[in-house]
């Protein structure tokens, strides 16, 4: 078979969960919770199942799901959208990412994505004939250069992708770079996708600025959003994208022949949840936590915390503790001391060390601890 994605092999998700397990590590890559989920999410998963939501769910979502997320972008930015039309559950973020790209690219368009990028964007521009434009950012606070950024675009530019806050960088786009981004894109065709998955785990009262705040920003965006983020349920693989109408309908069109619809008992688990128990406070108050039981650990160590302002990673410059690579320090870490991380120079395209790697923090107590107790005899 000749491949359509000959320089792709398995995800460094994969690679570094597949090591920790084979190690016997404390797993800091994959970025997933290893904490119990609320029994009440659980419950409702029953109930809906038990109320007989077992079979198709009308294309773009169950009702109740679409009204909690509609509910959820007034709230939290005074964004309205219309429940027919302009919101679509998805399979998680990945697909309604992969669907996007599939619904506004064509052969030869141009991307720009900005690195290091999570890593599903490249290879879904590739698949369908898009031409990748990279702004690189650098160690240590990962900020955008405008005037850089203006250079990427040309007549050709069709799709911007945003992930904000970053994964892996954790940086949240200010008010600044937004009206920057605001002027590039006046009177052009582009289109945006912004990526906001980790929007509600966000630190120190850091005011988080949505694309679907800013009309100028909205009218031309898909936002995406993953309930594996928001609950803590990275398996459930559920999330939702939103775009104004004249973008959804071509993208329901993907849509429909990717998916059709997904997992229904889930989708009325999470309404209920969202209606009657979710406090999104709370979610970045415990990660908050988190953050700063495992920063002020790591303080008396060689290693350099760059700043968290978001997500659940916390990025080290590791270049006073070891000469390697970053993937090989990373392996090294893994056999050696039991901690498995991501390297940075996975979210670059071309090579690009800076000797930055990434530690989840979505772990219990436990977890951390182990993962502590074996980093500091790295000193
Ligand atoms: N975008 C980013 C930036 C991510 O970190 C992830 C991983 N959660 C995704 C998209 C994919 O999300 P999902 O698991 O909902 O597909
Ligand atoms: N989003 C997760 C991370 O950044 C990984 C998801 C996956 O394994 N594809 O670690």
């Amino acid at each position: 078979i000749q491949s359509k994605l000959p320089n792709v092999g398995i995800t460094i998700f994969t690679e570094m969960s597949q090591l920790a397990a084979k190690e016997n590590a404390v797993n800091l890559s994959q970025g997933f919770p290893d904490f119990p989920i609320d029994a009440k999410l659980t419950q409702f998963l029953e109930e809906g199942s038990a109320k007989g939501l077992n079979q198709y769910l009308p294309m773009p979502g169950y009702i109740g799901l679409r009204e909690a997320i509609l509910k959820k972008m007034y709230d939290s930015h005074k964004a309205t959208y219309d429940i027919e039309s302009e919101i679509t559950v998805t399979a998680g973020a990945t697909q309604a990412i992969f669907t996007a790209i599939a619904t506004i690219v064509k052969p030869g368009d141009e991307v720009i994505i900005i690195e290091p990028a999570y890593d599903c964007y490249e290879p879904t521009i590739q698949l369908f004939g898009g031409v990748t434009k990279r702004l690189i950012l650098h160690k240590p606070d990962y900020v955008i250069n405008w005037e850089d950024f203006k250079n990427l675009i040309s007549n050709k530019t069709k799709l911007i992708i945003f992930n904000n806050p970053g994964n892996p960088s954790t940086r949240i786009l200010r008010e600044s770079d937004i009206q920057e981004l605001i002027k590039i894109v006046k009177d052009t065709d582009i289109f945006l996708l912004s990526d906001e998955v980790y929007e509600n785990i966000t630190f120190d009262n850091k005011e988080y600025l949505s694309f679907a705040r800013y009309s100028e920003l909205k009218e031309r965006s898909f936002i995406v959003a993953s309930f594996g983020k928001l609950l803590h349920i990275t398996g459930w693989k559920l999330g939702y994208i939103l775009a104004p109408k004249e973008m959804m309908s071509e993208y329901r069109k993907v849509h429909q022949y990717n998916v059709f619809c997904v997992n229904s008992p889930s989708q009325y688990a999470i309404a209920k949840y969202m209606d009657e128990v979710l406090d999104y406070h709370e979610i970045a108050k415990m990660y908050q936590a988190k953050r700063d039981y495992f920063r002020n650990a790591l303080a008396g160590t060689d290693f350099k915390l760059l700043n968290c302002e978001a997500t659940y990673f916390q990025a080290v410059d590791y270049s006073a503790v070891s000469e390697l690579g970053d993937k090989d320090f990373c392996k090294h870490l893994t056999q050696v001391y039991k901690v498995a991380a991501i390297p940075f120079s996975a979210f670059y395209h071309n090579f690009m060390d800076e000797k930055v790697i990434r530690f989840c923090f979505a772990k219990k107590q436990e977890t951390l601890d182990q993962a502590i107790e074996n980093l500091v005899k790295l000193k």
